[in-house]
């Protein structure tokens, strides 16, 4: 295997794998030309090419061998690092207008970089030698590598080893002196069938009965034992029909599959956790920190959808009315705030043990928060200023029938300077982001993707110091407390030490 430069190097490198695909009740042979999985491998080659247009934005000098690979394969190293991968997500974000599906993986190795150094410092252990063993193997490929988190779950309120089905969590079903064999299924899987290899991990804190579950390991995608049923998509037969109109979005799409693993082998050199139940949830946080601010990949998505909803402004022949303008306005500061504190959670990174660089946990969140909220109320504008064509709009092939079609032409026409098709393009993109294959990432993965609402809250409030908030309160307002130090902060520890710099 050459090591993946262009995104049709990436193409290429998918075909002639053997993968255990179904797809809408069918198996698929050669998923990489499937007219519904295909708009997902797209958006994942993009990463490669923006990385061969714009290598300073999108690509570094690895560390570990001296060439040039995708900024997704680097372990953030500085804040700069981290907001660096904040811009290359806007930027893919508003190339493909869905998920481009490599950042699980990204913040998966950024996460690991921590976790397994200070594993290995309680325990004697060496996963962290093997972790970056294994990243410099895929530095010299420029590999995909996903990460696998989310178990099935059961009953949410039992642990794991409580489980009815003890399958309903990743668990190691058998072992032999060249490793372990895992057994279980992870749910929604973002970008797994156009990865090279797979990172699994636990989703949960976990107890000493959970032992068996504490399981970090990577798969090649195409081991034995693995099916993907893909996940279908709102107006997915779309793809099906011929046609580039009614997708709305033809060439780019998200990819969420569920991932069944029936006794899968994972080798001792590639297992960076096993046993350590202790550090699941320590793992759980950092990864969902990264990936919290990861989100902002959907500002760069809103723009697209904001430019679609300006355009269709212009079409409409409207584009000076004074409510069009200021919903317009409101469309971009609802965007921008989730701009705004992912980047932030990204230049108030700080230094691990380990040497890597964590985003700020309170802004991570509170950005992933936003966009559980804002991308709904973008999209509610956007389908405002479309529309009600958004969702009646005859078809494409109405559009070029040789008896209506002139009909469609004549009816559903704008501004004079404007063709019809077009109009009915715009129309098509807004629908395909706020109602079909592209509001899968755009609205429901915003929503759960890296942990639902409720995740965010229950971090906010473990981080918002509500003690020392009151203190400041009480202080100003007169109210004589016990102490009363000018420096209250370097006692508090926590989100504002870190804010204020007091300690890292
Ligand atoms: Fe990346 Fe966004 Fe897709 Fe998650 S939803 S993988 S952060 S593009
Ligand atoms: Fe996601």
């Amino acid at each position: 295997m050459k090591k993946i430069v262009t995104g049709e190097d990436y193409v290429n490198s998918l075909r002639n794998r053997k993968l255990n695909i179904y797809l809408l009740g069918e198996k698929v042979d050669n998923y990489v030309d499937h007219p519904t999985i295909r708009p997902s491998i797209n958006a994942l080659a993009k990463t490669y090419d923006l990385a061969v247009e714009n290598p300073d934005l999108a690509s570094v000098i690895s560390p570990l061998t001296g060439q040039r690979i995708s900024r997704f394969l680097h372990v953030s190293e500085s804040a700069e690092d981290l907001v660096m991968q904040n811009k290359m997500q806007r930027k893919l974000g508003q190339l493909t207008g869905t998920c481009f599906q490599r950042c699980v993986g990204m913040d998966a190795f950024n996460a690991l970089h921590s976790t397994t150094f200070e594993i290995d410092d309680k325990y004697g252990t060496n996963y962290h030698q093997k972790l970056i063993s294994f990243l410099t193997e895929m530095h010299k490929y420029n590999y995909v590598v996903g990460g696998a988190m989310t178990d099935v779950k059961g009953d949410r309120g039992l642990p794991p080893h409580a489980q009815e089905d003890q399958d309903m969590y990743v668990r190691v079903s058998k072992r032999s002196d060249k490793g372990v064999y895992i057994t279980g299924a992870k749910a929604h899987q973002t970008g797994c069938i156009n990865s090279h290899w797979m990172i699994v991990m636990p989703t949960i804190r976990l107890q000493e009965e959970d032992k068996e579950f504490a399981i970090i390991g990577a798969v090649p995608v195409d081991a034995d034992g693995i099916t993907y049923i893909y996940g279908r998509q709102s107006c997915d037969r779309r793809s099906m029909e011929g046609g580039d109109i009614d997708v709305g979005n033809a060439q780019y799409g998200g990819q969420e599959a569920m991932v069944i693993f029936e006794d899968v082998f994972i080798s001792n050199d590639h297992i960076f956790m096993d046993g350590e139940y202790d550090f699941a949830s320590l793992l759980v946080e950092r990864f969902t920190n990264y990936h919290r601010r990861s989100y902002v990949c959907k500002s760069g998505v809103g723009d697209v959808l904001i430019g679609a909803a300006g355009a269709i402004a212009d079409m409409n022949g409207v584009p000076k009315a004074s409510h069009i303008k200021d919903k317009l306005v409101e469309m971009t500061h609802l965007n921008e705030t989730i701009y705004a504190t992912g980047i932030a959670a990204s230049y108030q990174g700080y230094e691990m043990k380990s040497g890597c660089y964590m985003c700020d946990p309170m802004l991570a969140n509170v950005c992933k928060h936003h966009v559980t909220k804002l991308p709904y109320d973008i999209s509610r504008l956007a389908q405002d200023l479309g529309g009600g064509l958004v969702a009646t709009m005859p078809s494409e092939k109405d559009l070029n029938h040789p008896e209506i079609g002139k009909l469609v032409k004549k009816y559903l026409k704008g501004k004079a300077d404007v063709s019809t098709e077009d109009r009915m393009r715009i129309l098509r993109l807004i629908e395909n982001m706020t109602l079909g294959r592209n509001a899968v990432g755009y609205l429901t993965e915003s929503m759960h993707g890296a942990g639902s609402p409720q995740a965010q809250r229950i971090q906010i409030s473990r981080m918002a110091q509500m003690e020392y908030k009151k203190r400041l309160a009480k202080i100003l307002a007169g109210i004589r407390i016990k102490e009363n130090k000018e420096n209250i902060v370097e006692e508090m520890g926590g989100y504002f030490a870190r804010v204020f710099k007091v300690i890292k």
